[in-house]
């Protein structure tokens, strides 16, 4: 293997606890060996705090946070010093544990794992004021943090499709783990420990007892059984603040205002100095009955799906994105992520300023605008970007004759139409007519935020499936017209 650099890594994983750190560890492709610390240096004394790897072609810088110090400003200098030593990053995750939401939409479970999901008026993780809340208030959101970067984004969107599609991998790396580590003695492994969930007025019974042997299990909520060892994928808010949630008051407080799916510690120290998405394995109901005995196997389950992530991610090379530098340099962008005017909505856009991406064709294998594969298209889009722009705006004026309100693929009339448009630019994608079940928003007739409004209203995005018909509410004509467009926008202007 050939010496490495600091600057030939361009992921930063960042973790919060040393079981997380081993479960990042354990599924590295390779371990690469230590850099040598440089004089100039001011770092060097936490080089030896990182480990450094690859998981396919990415190379991967993971760092953990100081033994004992939790918390947001612990995370925020984590990441600054990372920054500054590996000036190469493009991207961050963040990975490990938290406390699971279970709220109505989502059936979250331990071991189950919640993603960051971006929404219109937020990057996918908000800070709340823990005081206000125990006052008796309502929540205050703090900050308003910035998005995940594009290309994870992009990432998402493949991942999702392959999901839907049946084609998870993240199973797979989990029973890789299990041959590395026999099961018995292993942290990481499933727990033998049942997975309750006790209803919110039901507190645990002996303080001083590590496990729920004296709590009453007559008192837990009843929730439909399920594979034991399929986790489940959850995309939703989360919910970050300094102190530890350990009441369920609180926690159900939290899915209820905030609409969050997860709560834990670190992740607002990071969005806006560090453009990440976080990945967060569901160890407990963040309830008084929480204990540490799930912790190992929800780390290594959203170690697993990290690793999923990236081996759908291409590797971004330099002039593709913008280092976390750069973005953070850009005026624009870091007044407002400090914004705390959440009157405004907050879409920075880090890519605002970037020159067209010089892309080689032969390294457009395994990357995807939405399901489309990217060596079908991308050539095509950098090469004419006004007519594909135009042949999407003829389409959506015919979408629209057909249902003024709303231009989605429902009937055969619109499915008809919009495989016209993929015939006739020689796409191999064909939509299939779903039915739909969540509220449309209605058009408001400027097609690219509607779009972008269909996109982020569970039709870009996996819900879950539903238990009737096990179809998944997603449209994937539209998830791929979005995609087409972010690309235009993006790397065609
Ligand atoms: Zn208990």
């Amino acid at each position: 293997m050939a010496a490495k650099n600091h600057d030939d890594y361009t992921v930063g994983w960042i973790c919060a606890l040393p079981l997380e750190m081993a479960a990042a560890q354990v599924l590295l492709d390779e371990v690469h060996e230590d850099l040598p610390v440089e004089a100039n240096d001011h770092n060097a004394y936490t080089l030896d705090a990182y480990t450094l790897g690859s998981i396919g072609k990415h190379n991967v810088v993971i760092a953990c946070l100081p033994y004992g110090q939790y918390g947001i400003a612990s995370a925020t200098s984590v990441a600054v010093q990372l920054l500054s030593s590996f000036r190469s990053i493009r991207f961050g995750l963040m990975v490990g544990i938290g406390g699971g939401v279970p709220n109505e939409e989502a059936d979250i479970r331990l071991g189950d794992v919640v993603v960051s999901k971006l929404t219109n008026t937020h990057g996918g993780v908000v800070q709340f004021d823990y005081g206000k809340a125990l006052n008796g208030g309502e929540f205050q959101r703090t900050g308003m943090l910035s998005q995940p970067p594009q290309v994870l984004l992009t990432a998402l969107s493949k991942l999702q499709a392959n999901h839907i599609m049946g084609r998870s991998r993240f199973m797979d790396f989990l029973a890789e783990i299990e041959r590395k580590i026999p099961k018995q003695s292993s942290p990481l492994a499933r727990p033998t420990q049942e997975d309750r969930l006790y209803r919110a007025d039901h507190n645990h019974v002996d303080a001083s007892s590590k496990t729920c042997s004296d709590c009453d299990e007559t008192k837990t909520v009843p929730r439909p059984s399920r594979d034991l060892n399929q986790p489940m994928i959850h995309y939703g808010l989360i919910a970050s603040s300094n102190q530890v949630v350990k009441d369920s008051q609180l926690r159900d407080q939290l899915g209820r205002e905030l609409d969050a799916y997860c709560v834990e510690m670190e992740a607002a120290g990071l969005m806006n100095n560090y453009p990440c998405l976080v990945i967060r394995g569901i160890c407990d109901y963040a309830d008084s009955h929480k204990n540490k005995e799930w912790q190992g196997y929800a780390a290594t389950v959203a170690a697993a799906y990290a690793k999923e992530l990236l081996s759908v991610t291409p590797v971004i090379r330099i002039d593709q994105t913008r280092t976390v530098e750069d973005t953070l340099l850009d005026p624009d962008v870091t007044t407002a992520s400090h914004s705390k005017d959440l009157s405004r909505p907050v879409t920075p856009s880090p890519f605002q300023t970037t020159p067209p991406a010089v892309i080689n064709q032969s390294e457009l294998g395994g990357i995807y605008l939405g399901t489309i594969r990217g060596e079908e298209i991308i050539p095509r889009l950098i090469q004419d970007p006004a007519f594909w722009r135009a042949e999407i705006n003829t389409l959506i004026r015919q979408l629209l004759i057909i249902h003024p309100q709303w231009w989605v693929e429902r009937t055969q009339e619109t499915a008809k139409t919009m495989n016209d448009f993929f015939a006739r630019n020689r796409l191999t994608f064909r939509v299939n007519i779903l039915q739909r079940r969540s509220v449309r928003p209605g058009y408001s007739g400027h097609d690219r935020q509607y779009l972008d409004a269909l996109f982020h209203h569970n039709l870009g995005w996996l819900n879950g499936f539903s238990s009737e018909e096990g179809v998944p509410e997603i449209n994937l004509g539209i998830l791929n017209l979005w995609s087409i467009l972010e690309f235009l926008d993006r790397d065609c202007r």
